[in-house]
């Protein structure tokens, strides 16, 4: 993202009520108070942003009150005690307040001593040139930005960098490895080289950052625009095989003779890129990255044919409980929902290569339920293939299958497919006690309903009970 403003003094820039209101409060007490860190990054290149941190020269929690009060009486503020900071909701916004800090870090833990400090002290305790930028709200010299570091050139040239050394930077709080990453990826920048270089020599210390604020990093670069941007520079720097080792795996190309399979860490980003621009749904965007997760172990090379992944649909979505267990992603619907994407996702393709007949297209639609558009979603980016006739002829069957999804769906309604013969119903009809005539019977109706044998309604089906039923030598009571 590209600067949108390049001035020294921003006063017109401030249009947020409350930037007004803090000045006169500040005024009054005679105290100093700044707009800091990513409010003031994303104003210089016009993205919206919901948070607003101010720096006060003294006791932010009581100047949080004050401001608070200025606006409504009763608007609640929450405090923060432990670390010296306030906050309320302005609006749709969060107003956060803290008193100028300096910091300074032992070698087991991310958590600082902390003393009062200028805003200086507390500019260089902030993680990136871009994210240390101040503008002033006191009267004297109200919008005017303080920019110690150089940060708006930083932004000009599209560039990471740390305001410090950053050995010391990454190694204070290694989470901020992730985050330049993350920044990178999210704007579009580069990381300046110095940077780039400690984070590859700071690597090992992300060891003592927590799984979730990893992952929630993750998240903010599978949002992003072009994810790829993040995961290669995670892959260079060799942060990736200590944060997700087993997307790390798939990276490599094994040549044997003539056969060389394709890099699958490549080939996963990129189908993670493609799927972007249609969809900004994390789970599926999560299930685009490791949709081939299950390859290293199903890897095999065989004589005559080449390297082979047979079952690795089977053995990844084997993988994605303890893969999302270890890195503390929810063990909810949304792993599930990544279990059966990974499953699925060559089922589309595979129909694709042979003959669309209605029953498999059926059966598809009976195993993804409302998942199917996803579905569909995931494995048309899926196809990367070099050569563009394979390339074509796939898309034109696709097409074939997305028609013949939709014709089906309208006709016979299998998406959330219910069973239109109940087991309580089977009991009665025959007389007989709960027992596996009752698994059978329901399975042939259902597979009969799938293989287009009968339509999916009463009628047809209560008369195939009977008759299946009736192989089975049971006769209606
Ligand atoms: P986003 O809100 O998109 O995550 P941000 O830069 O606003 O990005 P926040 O976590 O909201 O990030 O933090 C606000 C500001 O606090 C940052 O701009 C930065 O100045 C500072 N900051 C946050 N985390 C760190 C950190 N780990 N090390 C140093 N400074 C940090
Ligand atoms: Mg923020």
């Amino acid at each position: 993202m590209r600067l949108l403003i390049r001035k020294h003094n921003m006063r017109e820039c401030l249009k947020h009520p409350v930037f007004e209101i803090i000045a006169g409060v500040i005024a009054e007490d005679g105290l100093q108070a700044y707009v800091i860190g990513g409010y003031v990054r994303d104003l210089l290149i016009g993205r919206p942003s919901r948070d607003i941190d101010i720096v006060v020269l003294g006791n932010g929690i009581d100047l949080a009150r004050k401001v608070a009060a200025r606006i409504d009486r009763k608007l609640p503020v929450s405090v923060f005690r432990n670390f010296g900071t306030a906050m309320f909701r302005y609006g749709a916004d969060d107003i956060e307040f803290v008193g100028a800090r300096r910091e300074s870090y032992s070698r087991n833990s991310r958590k600082p001593v902390v003393e009062d400090g200028t805003l200086e002290d507390d500019q260089q305790r902030r993680d990136f040139t871009i994210n240390a930028l101040a503008i002033s709200l006191n009267r004297e010299t109200y919008g005017e930005l303080i920019d110690p570091f150089d940060g708006l050139k930083d932004m000009e040239q599209l560039m990471i960098r740390t305001p410090l050394n950053p050995d010391i930077t990454f190694s204070d709080d290694p989470l901020r490895m992730m985050r330049a990453i993350r920044f990178a990826t999210q704007l579009g920048y580069s990381i300046a080289d110095d940077t780039f270089d400690a984070i590859t020599r700071n690597r090992e210390r992300i060891r003592i950052i927590s799984r979730e604020r990893i992952s929630e990093e993750l998240h903010k670069i599978i949002l992003s625009p072009r994810p790829s941007i993040g995961f290669l520079l995670l892959d260079k720097s060799g942060l990736l095989e200590l944060v997700f080792p087993e997307l790390a795996a798939l990276g490599g190309v094994e040549k044997r003779g003539k056969y060389a399979h394709k890099d699958n860490f490549l080939h996963s980003i990129r189908v993670l890129d493609n799927i972007c621009p249609y969809t900004d749904h994390l789970w599926l965007r999560w299930a685009a990255l490791v949709h081939d997760i299950g390859k290293p172990a199903t890897k095999r090379f065989q004589a005559g044919e080449g390297w082979t992944f047979h079952g690795h649909e089977f053995a990844g979505s084997k993988m994605i409980p303890e893969l999302f267990r270890a890195m503390k992603l929810p063990m909810n619907e949304s792993m599930k929902y990544v279990q059966k994407l990974v499953l699925l996702h060559l089922r589309p393709i595979v129909l694709a290569e042979d003959e669309v007949t209605d029953s498999a297209v059926r059966r598809l639609l009976f195993e993804a339920g409302d998942d199917i558009d996803d579905l569909m979603l995931l494995c048309d980016a899926d196809i990367t293939s070099k050569n563009v006739d394979k390339v074509a002829r796939y898309r034109q069957n696709f097409e074939l299958v997305r028609r013949k999804l939709q014709e089906i769906e309208e006709k016979d309604a299998i998406r959330n497919f219910q069973p239109p013969v109940s087991g309580d119903e089977i009991i009665e009809t025959f007389g007989i006690s709960p027992g596996r005539e009752i698994g059978i019977i329901k399975n042939a109706i259902k597979d009969a309903i799938l293989d287009g044998i009968i339509p999916n309604e009463y009628e047809a089906a209560r008369g195939f009970m009977i008759r299946k039923a009736g192989e089975l030598g049971l006769k209606p009571v």
